[in-house]
Formats: C-alpha cells, sequence, structure tokens
C-alpha cells in the first residue's frame, strides 16, 4: 500500500530532495561546504524576510525554542507567554526550567489571543522582558496574530517578543523585519520539506541588546558562537551536513517559485480542506482564526477521531494527526505542509469521506470532495 504522510510534521520530503541527500558526505571545513553554505544564509534570509543572520541549529524545533530562551533573557525575568495549546505550554516549561518567572495567558484551545489582553498585561506590569507566541499553534490548528502583538512589543524597548514560527515561517506571511518580531524560529521537519533534524533561529538587533546582558546558561546553543561562525559561511560545530545539503536544493527551490506562490499553495489547500469538511457537516477545531498549516476537524462526537484515524491508516495506508490532551480522540489533524500537492489533499478529502461512511456517519457523500476540488481548481 502507498503510504501517505499527513501530519504537520514529520511532512514528506520531495524524492530529488531526498536523492540529494543520499550523496556522499562532505567534510563541513572545506571551501565545497562553505559555498553551500553562503547560499543557505541567504536562501534562509528571504524565507524569514530578514537582513539578519538565521542560524542552523543541529536539532529539532524545540532546541530553538530553548536557544531563543537562553540567548535573551536573564535568572528572574518575568515574561509573559500565550498559552493556547501544547507548544504554548512549552514555551513556559522551557522558561521556567531556566529560572524565569512565567506570567501565562491562557487562550481556550481553538481559540486565538486577542492582541488587547497582551496590550493590558504589559501596560499592567511593566517588569515583563518578553512575550512569547506561536504564529501558528499546531495542537491546535490556530494562527495567532503574531504581527498584531508584535506592534505593541515594538513600541517598548524594555520587551521582545519571541515567536515559534515552526509551522509558520514558509507558510504564511510573516515577515521578521517589517513585522518587528524579534526572535523567530523555524523547524526542517515542518514547512521546509525536509527530515527532522534542523533548527532555524534568527534574532533582531534588539534581541542581541538583550543577549549582551543575558546570564542564563548556554553553550552549544550559544548564538554568539554562531553569528561568528556564520560570517566565515559555517557552524560552530559539526552540522547535520546531510540535512544542510538538502536544506539547499529546498531553498534553491523555494526561492524560484517565490513566497507569494508558496503562501498561495498553503491557503489554498487549507481553504479546500476546511470546506471540504465543513460540506460534510464536519466543523473546524480553530474556528476563527485557522492555520493555513494545517486543519484541525472535530469528529463527530458518537464516532469520535480514533476510529477516523486507524481506518485511514488501515484503508487508506494515510498518517493524520490526532488531538492531544484535552483534544485527544475529539479532533483529527490534516497537514497542508510538507510535500503535500492538491492531489494528495484529493486524495486525503475523498478518504475521509469513505472513512466516514464505513462508520455509519449521516452526509451526503461526495460533497466534501465537490467542493474541495472546486477551490483546489481556482489555484
Ligand atoms: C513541531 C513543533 C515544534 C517543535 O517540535 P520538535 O518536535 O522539537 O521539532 C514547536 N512548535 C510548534 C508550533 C511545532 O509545530
Amino acid at each position: 500500500m502507498k503510504k501517505f504522510l499527513f501530519t504537520p510534521g514529520p511532512v514528506p520530503v520531495p524524492e530529488e530532495v531526498l536523492s540529494e541527500m543520499s550523496k556522499p558526505i562532505i567534510h563541513h571545513r572545506t571551501e565545497e561546504f562553505e559555498s553551500l553554505f553562503a547560499e543557505i544564509r541567504e536562501g534562509l534570509r528571504y524565507i524569514f524576510g530578514t537582513k539578519e543572520e538565521v542560524f542552523v541549529l543541529a536539532s529539532s524545533g524545540t532546541g530553538a525554542m530553548d536557544a531563543a530562551v537562553a540567548n535573551t533573557l536573564s535568572r528572574g525575568d518575568k515574561v509573559l507567554v500565550i498559552n493556547g495549546g501544547k507548544f504554548g505550554e512549552r514555551w513556559g516549561k522551557i522558561c521556567s526550567a531556566y529560572g524565569l518567572n512565567v506570567k501565562e495567558i491562557k487562550v481556550e484551545w481553538g481559540e486565538a489571543v486577542d492582541p488587547d489582553q497582551v496590550k493590558d498585561a504589559l501596560e499592567n506590569d511593566t517588569s515583563i522582558r518578553a512575550v512569547l507566541i506561536q504564529a501558528s499553534e499546531t495542537s491546535t490548528g490556530v494562527k495567532h496574530p503574531t504581527t498584531e502583538v508584535a506592534e505593541i512589543t515594538r513600541e517598548r524597548d524594555d520587551v521582545i517578543i519571541i515567536v515559534d514560527g515552526i509551522t509558520a515561517v514558509g507558510v504564511f506571511p510573516l515577515p521578521f523585519d517589517d513585522s518587528g518580531i524579534d526572535v523567530l524560529v523555524g523547524g526542517s521537519q515542518k514547512a521546509f520539506m525536509l527530515p527532522p533534524g534542523l533548527a532555524f533561529v534568527s534574532m533582531s538587533e534588539k534581541a542581541w541588546r538583550f543577549n549582551q546582558e543575558s546570564n542564563l546558561p548556554k553553550f552549544y546553543f550559544d548564538l554568539k558562537s554562531y553569528l561568528k561562525s556564520a560570517k566565515n559561511n559555517t557552524t560552530p560545530w559539526t552540522p547535520a551536513i546531510t540535512l544542510v545539503i538538502g536544506l539547499a536544493l529546498v531553498l534553491r527551490n523555494y526561492r524560484e517559485q517565490g513566497l507569494e506562490k508558496i503562501y498561495n499553495r498553503h491557503a489554498n489547500l487549507a481553504l479546500a480542506t476546511r470546506e471540504a469538511m465543513n460540506a460534510i457537516g464536519l466543523e473546524p477545531y480553530a474556528k476563527n482564526s485557522p492555520s493555513p498549516a494545517l486543519t484541525a476537524v472535530v469528529a463527530p462526537p458518537d464516532i469520535g477521531a480514533g476510529k477516523i484515524i486507524s481506518g485511514l491508516r488501515d484503508k487508506f495506508g494515510m498518517t493524520v494527526a490526532g488531538g492531544q490532551d484535552q483534544a485527544k480522540g475529539k479532533i483529527f489533524r490534516i497537514s497542508h505542509i510538507g510535500f503535500i500537492d492538491k492531489a494528495d489533499t484529493i486524495a486525503v478529502i475523498s478518504a475521509v469521506e469513505s472513512i466516514l461512511k464505513d462508520l455509519g456517519y449521516s452526509f451526503d457523500f461526495g460533497s466534501g470532495l465537490r467542493t474541495g476540488a472546486e477551490i483546489l481548481a481556482m489555484e
């Protein structure tokens, strides 16, 4: 059976990238590697929308989240975490592990944060030094209004905004320099169509100012070492060479396509999936602000998400993600990131209908597919 991966990380990788990564290993202290890395630095700047350096770490995304905190803040600093899902919760855990004073804005799962709440929190407590947020909260499928929140922190010299853009960078517009973001994090196994193992992080001038005073412990992820090495087109430690070779090709392809086309592709796949589910009577979990990276769908309560997920796996070889914690058994999540195209999306919509029919759900069979296919045909 042919296998399909519809999880919002890891994602399917294009075959040409897989074969690029099967080439013989090169040494990283060579001109060959340095010229590849020079190209990557440019490509990442383009995707991140920044003139700053974008660092390439050998870790999963959480490593870059860790680095973002360790390189900007200091022991006892008060931080404001936007917690509307598993990854928001993770910001809080990382900050607590470093001995920071964590204050949270709890957002109901499936909802986006209200920027006014952030504004009020910062006005009421001027000792807060950082706001930490997910541009796209993958556990709930919500897109938070990150650029609006960044407008608020931008006005303040003493507050930075640290953004987890792991399912946002390369998915929808989130221009680092133009929106006043201070730290932005990305990951290879999400929108970069690569296997897990690389994480990306970039820091604004303001964040570098915070870095000068930062006294949190850091060594492997000390971004000052990365900055110094980047200027020589290399990394301080042995990079994940295989993945870096794959990254160069992905970035070349992205550059050729252009950001607008990339953003439109994700928006179109997401809209088609959302409307298709809607047509068969299934609601999105993120009602007001869905992320174009994935669609979290509420399963019919009498059926539950578990049977839909196992049905897709057994009958169609398709892996979709379930819900976590309070959303477990309630939702299933279909990804639009990675090497996913219109044909894949048509297939998963149709497969969901087939499984629902098997499970005795009553609906107009084929109406989701018709709706989805019509939207996909428009792009
Ligand atoms: C995947 C993901 C992460 C990082 O998870 P890793 O397993 O460490 O790669 C962080 N934030 C969000 C929003 C994610 O989707």
